[in-house]
């Protein structure tokens, strides 16, 4: 049965049936990790989707203002600039309140 294992320098976690004998991230050896409890294995397995959901709409809102920057760039009149202007600034808003909710969520132990 496959259990995670968190390094203990840089918090990367494995999953398998043992810790891995180097550290994908910072190389350390297989004796820096510890095997995570089931509450935490479980609190990691039960948010990654929402975590997922969270990266593609920051994604989504990274596409939203690029588009924004070209509409902007068209200059067709300037309540189209305006538009194209406040919609960049959500855009901001729903990138930065995913990334606030994920940090919340990292700090949880829920990633
Ligand atoms: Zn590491």
């Amino acid at each position: 049965m496959k259990k995670l294992f968190k390094c203990t320098v840089c918090g990367f976690v494995w999953e398998g049936t043992e810790a891995p004998e180097k550290c994908p991230k910072c190389l350390v050896p297989k004796d820096k990790f510890v095997e995570l409890s089931k509450e935490e294995a479980d609190k990691i397995y039960s948010s990654t989707p929402t975590n997922d959901i969270h990266i593609e709409i920051i994604h989504l809102a990274t596409k939203i203002a690029q588009l924004c920057d070209e509409g902007i760039k068209m200059e067709l009149d300037a309540k189209c600039v305006t538009s194209f202007e406040q919609t960049k600034n959500e855009a901001w808003t729903i990138k930065q309140r995913a990334k606030a909710e994920i940090a919340g969520h990292v700090s949880n132990g829920k990633w």
